[in-house]
């Protein structure tokens, strides 16, 4: 199926306050943003209407820019009902959401103090890209790049500078018939993937790598609720590479990945099995609750 490009698609999209038509939210080719990265976005998900944890969304893309030493000149709030309103302008109920703040074309040169931050929310439909094939799980090959050290990235931010090493570690892994990467860290130890992050069952037990270096993501943290609240075991620690064939179950968890069974990594071979099932259906009931019925839940 070919891809429309999302420059020719219609709709509305938010920018710096105000909704316009999705094809006039055009770029000048010499904004910061571009040359130099300088730019944070999101990645949300709409189920019925509401978007999944948009507070730790919002609070997260502001945090983010701040890591990159800037302020988005909007308050949550606003970002937050922005989010919320591009989906009711476009007619959508499940959406991807993806706001996106950079800084614009005021100076160009490796300093940037004197350039504007401007923020752009666009959604459009997105479903699970594995529907109800998932169970069979996605194939992941070993990336060759790593994720870098906390002292040499802001790796806490979702900086569009760091998918440079995802979009590399990607196209080799597809190159080599895999669907996505599994990631090491500056260590050697276990990661991610390149969207999403990473568990494991070890002896009926979950575990996953502790974010050091990669996003704590607001799935993953989800995941570990639902699977506490179900009286599973679960694990924060470092997980060394070799330890990736001893598992039982592999999952990955992000927005847009939502919980997506791992069938191999490399040549390590895994079953998806109960603990990622059980973890999938908790996960898709959650994310069609309201929020007040999540906030309720406590997850
Ligand atoms: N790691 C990377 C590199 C990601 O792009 C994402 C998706 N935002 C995640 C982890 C998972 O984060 P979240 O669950 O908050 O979407």
């Amino acid at each position: 199926m070919a891809l429309v490009p999302f420059d020719d698609r219609d709709g509305f999209i938010w920018w710096d306050g105000a909704f316009i038509p999705w094809r006039d939210a055009k770029l000048h080719v010499l904004s910061h943003g571009l040359h130099y990265a300088s730019g944070v976005f999101e990645g949300e998900r709409a189920y019925n209407g509401n978007i999944f944890k948009l507070a730790e969304h919002t609070a997260r893309l502001v945090e983010s820019g701040r890591l990159l030493g800037f302020d988005i000149p909007h308050s949550q709030e606003v970002i937050s009902a922005a989010c919320q309103e591009a989906l009711t302008r476009n007619g959508l109920v499940d959406a991807y959401v993806r706001p996106i703040a950079w800084r614009g074309t005021e100076q160009l040169s490796v300093s940037a103090q004197a350039t504007k931050i401007h923020l752009a929310i666009a959604v459009w439909a997105w479903p699970n890209l594995f529907g109800d094939n998932r169970m069979q799980g996605v194939r992941l090959g070993m990336a060759k790049w790593r994720r870098p050290a906390p002292d040499t990235a802001p790796t806490a931010s979702k900086a569009a500078g760091l998918y440079m090493i995802g979009t590399l570690s990607k196209h080799e892994a597809e190159a080599q018939g895999f669907s996505d990467a599994m990631m090491l860290d500056y260590k050697g130890d276990v990661a991610e993937a390149t969207g999403a992050n990473v568990f494991f069952v070890f002896d009926g037990e979950i575990h996953t790598p502790t974010p050091t270096c990669f996003l704590d993501g607001i799935t993953r943290r989800t995941v570990m609720a639902l699977a506490r609240k179900r009286q599973m075991t679960v694990v924060e620690r470092v997980i060394k590479a070799d330890e990736m064939p001893r598992a039982s179950e592999v999952f990955l968890a992000g927005t847009a990945a939502e919980v997506t069974p791992v069938r191999c990594i490399a040549d390590y071979q895994y079953t998806p099995g109960a603990i990622t099932e059980t973890l999938i259906k908790d996960y898709d009931a959650l994310v069609r609750m309201t929020p007040a019925e999540v906030s309720r839940l406590g997850v």
